[in-house]
């Protein structure tokens, strides 16, 4: 499934959901995020015209990973700190080992 969202806005949000997340914008690292259970959204279509999806579980986590990224929003700025000093030194390791391809 295709969707073609236009300035989506998450308008409501209900349950949690913990579930491991990666990214083509930190390539090759992966770590559980929690997010809400189910999300309504608000979007317009091709047409212009506006309407609302609701989706849960993997969909409403895809849609709020791709939303956050509208918003300058990574993955890792969703973890706890700890969690994101770790994988920032990583990800610097890997670039001074060469092992680190930033991609996009
Ligand atoms: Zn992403």
């Amino acid at each position: 499934m295709i969707y073609k969202l236009i300035n989506p806005e998450i308008i409501s949000e209900a349950g949690e959901q913990l579930g491991e997340e990666g990214c083509l914008s930190v390539p090759g690292e992966y770590e559980n995020v929690r997010r809400a259970d189910q999300v309504t959204l608000k979007a317009m279509n091709l047409d212009g015209d506006t309407y609302t999806i609701e989706a849960e579980g993997f969909l409403a986590r895809v849609f709020q990973h791709e939303i956050d990224h509208l918003n300058g929003i990574l993955f890792i700025d969703k973890l706890p700190s700890y969690k994101k000093d770790t994988l920032k030194k990583s990800i610097k390791r890997r670039i001074q080992e060469g092992d680190y391809t930033v991609t996009g």
